[in-house]
């Protein structure tokens, strides 16, 4: 079995994850946006080779074995450059993004879709240049190659600009006899068929969110210290190390106020209806009134002007309104054309369907509030009519983030998604259930991967981006008009 760069960083964060992954996969949970991080990693990975052109690719196989002798053939040819360039030292495997040749060896370059230098791609790097020198490659440096997140796109893409290159040579050098421990350490425990004991702790979440959480949780009693809202993981752990895991026990914890409802609707089911603290959020509202709900994706290459890597795109909205009390719910939308930069377009329908002046409702209005902000600094002409919209806009998230409201069924969050079936349950009217998109993040990837779909498919995902949306708005008129009959 070989001990890849993923197996490596895997046993370095913990050796029972590394242990599972090889001999109990089938209890690691995948996480659902790991499809997108692996989609923009290859992006990234691509367009990083074009600061070092002319090179050859050695095309992927499962064949680590047959992929090293190609990279040996490149390199005995005197390529300057090799992407994918992949080594085999008895159990020490990797493939190396870039492989450049430097001198009378080579420089390796680690290409990462993050905007900045976390440690673990520093390990990440350091393990392929022990693995190279172990198989008699002369590495002269070691780089981590990452996107610069301080970049603005102005037409062409400046490569030089959007990529940060970090020598991390030294490092390499100096964590040396730790990859050395690590890989005895690795060995040893794959050689046991028994699994390590191993303890969760907040090594679980660091790098990365450990898929055998359930796993290695099963101990616990659902819910528990680990699903209390807006507790720090270090509080939560000390209290797992004190033994006041389940909620009977963590009554006495020095709890916030919504963390005690939380705890207290779950063991005796009480719901906490504070009707002034729901008046005090929500009387402000005031006819005309706007319930408005954007969508935005990102990209880790900016694709239009003006934006850094991972901007927040805005491509879609929903507006439901009444222009008075006894007036009729109405409704607007808009879903940009995919292929082109949606940002003009909708934002001059955005101020054709929103009243400068009128009271604006979001739900978590901090995200809404950037977007308008966002698209005041790159339109100028629209500006005030925008900054109109954001300066009047008014936080439906707030009663519930203050605790004003809370029961059961909410599960310690105050999101939309757990919200609206706790306070309205069995309406099929806002059964997100039914639709083709359910989430932010599911809209995000559908409206991103429209370009690659057929005519029919594009028709359908836009159908469901349009219904994903208006039932965002809807959803938060039935909730406003739920909170103002409880505060009467
Ligand atoms: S959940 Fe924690 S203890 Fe369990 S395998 Fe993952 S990192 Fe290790």
């Amino acid at each position: 079995m070989f001990i890849s760069k993923s197996k490596y960083i895997r046993g370095w964060q913990c050796v029972k994850n590394l242990w599972l992954k090889c001999y109990r996969p089938e209890l690691e949970e995948q996480d659902p946006g790991l499809e997108m991080v692996f989609k923009n990693g290859t992006m990234v990975g691509e367009l990083a080779r074009d600061l070092f052109p002319g090179g050859v690719l050695i095309q992927f196989t499962p064949d680590l074995f047959e992929m090293a002798a190609r990279t040996k053939a490149a390199m005995d040819s005197g390529e300057e450059a090799v992407y994918e360039a992949a080594f085999v030292h008895g159990d020490l495997a990797v493939i190396c993004d870039i492989l450049v040749k430097s001198g009378d060896g080579y420089d390796i370059y680690e290409v990462k879709s993050t905007t900045d230098l976390k440690e673990v791609l520093c390990v990440d790097a350091a393990y392929q240049h022990y693995v190279l020198a172990e198989a008699g490659i002369r590495v002269n440096r070691a780089h981590v190659v990452h996107l610069n997140g301080d970049y603005v796109r102005q037409g062409e893409l400046d490569l030089d600009n959007l990529f940060c290159v970090c020598d991390v040579t030294d490092y390499a050098y100096e964590i040396r006899p730790e990859i050395e421990a690590g890989i005895r350490m690795m060995r040893k425990a794959l050689k046991s068929k028994k699994e390590p004991e191993q303890d969760i702790g907040l090594h679980c979440h660091s790098p990365y969110e450990c898929g055998f959480w359930s796993y290695c949780t099963k101990h616990l009693p659902v819910p528990c210290v680990f699903d209390i809202t807006g507790m720090r993981k270090r509080k939560q752990y000390r209290l797992y190390g004190e033994g006041c895991f389940a909620f009977e026990d963590l009554i006495d914890s020095h709890l916030t106020g919504i963390q005690l409802l939380q705890v207290e609707a779950e063991l005796h089911g009480a719901e906490e209806i504070n009707t002034k603290g729901i008046l005090e959020s929500i009387g402000g509202f005031s006819y005309p009134l706007y319930f408005l709900d954007f969508e935005t994706y990102m990209q880790p290459v900016p694709p239009f002007d003006g934006l850094r890597p991972y901007e927040q795109i805005p491509f879609q909205y929903s507006v439901h309104f009444f222009e008075s009390g006894d007036g009729e719910l109405q409704h607007r939308e808009f879903l940009a054309k995919e292929g082109a930069d949606p940002r003009r377009a909708l934002a001059e329908r955005l101020v054709r369907d929103v009243p400068a002046g009128v009271c604006v409702v979001a739900y978590n209005m901090t995200f809404e509030k950037m977007v308008l902000r966002n698209l005041a600094n790159r339109f100028p002409d629209l500006a005030p009519h925008l900054m109109s919209i954001h300066d009047n806009l008014q936080d439906l998230m707030a009663p519930f983030k203050k605790g004003y409201y809370y029961n059961r069924d909410m599960q310690g969050s105050y999101s939309l998604k757990y919200v609206l079936p706790a306070l309205i349950p069995d309406d099929p009217e806002l059964d997100y259930a039914g639709l083709d998109v359910r989430n932010g993040s599911e809209a995000m990837d559908a409206f991103a991967s429209l370009h690659e779909r057929t005519p029919e498919e594009v028709e359908a995902i836009r159908a469901a981006l349009l219904s994903y949306c208006r039932l965002d708005t809807l959803a938060m008129v039935r909730i406003w008009e739920k909170l103002r009959d409880m505060a009467g």
